[in-house]
């Protein structure tokens, strides 16, 4: 379940072998010890140690995240490639055979068709919940996996925000993000940017409807008409950016990603929604623009001084990276978590109600007991245990 690396991996900037986990034949020159591996979603976290695979080891994961793996990470900064391995799609609810066990993808709500996984010999039942939350508008998929799953014997569950459990703190849901997003852009007559991560589908379904209600137009990048291109691919009721009437796209971005967009074929897919910097300086607060900091410094020399910052990520890359102290009198933060609040992981815990929780993705696992008030084994890094 998950070969991940960990999240500072992509400013640390080390070997990929760097972060390899002990667990010998997993690796591509070793005999295969692994039947298979199961990734539950688009986060480096849970996928960064695949290009480091046995290529004879099946993989399984969703085709969203199949299509970001192969047409869209390959143009982020680095030679992240996974086109050699065995990878095979698995769709919401199917079960997969593999030796004894049976492998059931669940969605849930966390990323782009993230999963958790059912696992089971016939006796004994097991879930992995990948990472998991309550809070946005697929949050029907997390409550439906306490019910296909119920009275599992073990839950390995994440606890990313336990640490929190005291503030007994309540996550926005991405329907408050959604109307708050509207309300900058409603109640103000300047230009708005706003940082986000392009594969973030919640937020920029969240950003096109307050573009609907506020006559706003969007600008993206031709990086992020990709990542609409394979969302709308996978889910038909997510319009790519051709069909989307508040989007533009601006083409002034970085050369090394245009040049292997140029190489694949997609850089001007949909060069008829095409918008110039001249354009957007007319009227600058007609538009909300993914940041671009080459556009922002051409518009802040011409003169757009004053406009809003929507600050739409997770809050410490906005202390750890200093790209955006230029702008620290214009941000607005607008976001919410990707992981579940306590109190939701309670609910969820008291539902699927099983016999053992196993802690993972967690700096709190001594507190599962006591938090869900359910037997708890810990277990330390690397450590085997039987079930
Ligand atoms: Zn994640």
């Amino acid at each position: 379940m998950d070969v991940g690396t960990p999240l500072s991996s992509m400013e640390e900037k080390l070997d990929l072998s760097h972060y390899k986990i002990p667990c010998p034949g997993l690796y591509a020159d070793e005999t295969p010890t692994v039947d298979a591996i199961f990734i539950s979603h688009n986060h480096p976290d849970h996928f960064g140690l695949l290009p480091l695979i046995n290529p004879k080891i099946p993989v399984y994961m969703s085709k969203t995240l199949h299509d970001l793996l192969i047409k869209i990470n390959p143009l982020l900064p680095g030679d992240f490639n996974v086109s050699h391995l065995n990878i095979h799609e698995i769709a919401p609810d199917e079960s997969i055979q593999i030796g004894d066990l049976t492998v059931t993808a669940r969605p849930v709500d966390h990323a782009p068709a993230a999963s958790a996984y059912e696992i089971t010999d016939g006796n004994k039942r097991i879930v992995y919940t990948g990472d998991i939350r309550f809070h946005s508008n697929q949050r029907y998929k997390s409550w439906a996996l306490a019910d296909k799953a119920k009275n599992p014997d073990y839950l390995i569950m994440e606890g990313t925000r336990l640490s929190r459990a005291e503030t007994h703190e309540k996550y926005p849901t991405e329907e408050s993000v959604c109307q708050a997003i509207t309300d900058v852009l409603r109640n103000s007559n300047k230009l708005a940017w706003i940082s986000l991560s392009s594969q973030n589908l919640d937020r920029l379904v969240s950003i096109i409807k307050a573009c609907r209600a506020t006559g706003r137009i969007f600008v993206i990048d031709p990086y992020t008409a990709s990542t609409f291109d394979v969302f709308h691919d996978s889910f038909k009721t997510v319009p790519n950016a051709d069909m989307l009437s508040c989007v533009r796209i601006y083409y002034g971005m970085n050369q090394n990603m245009a040049n292997k967009m140029i190489d694949d074929g997609t850089f001007y897919l949909h060069v008829a929604k095409k918008i110039t910097k001249e354009k957007i300086l007319k009227t600058p607060e007609k538009f909300i623009i993914r940041y671009n900091w080459a556009l922002a410094d051409w518009l802040i020399e011409n003169s757009v001084t004053d406009y809003d910052f929507i600050y739409s990520m997770w809050h410490g890359y906005l202390t750890r990276q200093h790209t955006w102290d230029k702008h620290k009198d214009h941000l607005i933060e607008i976001h919410t978590s990707g992981h579940a609040d306590v109190s939701d992981l309670q609910e969820f815990v008291k539902r699927i109600n099983p016999y053992q929780i196993i802690p993972i993705h967690t700096e709190c696992k001594n507190d599962f007991e006591k938090v869900f008030v359910v037997s708890t084994l810990v277990l330390n890094d690397n450590e085997k245990k039987e079930l």
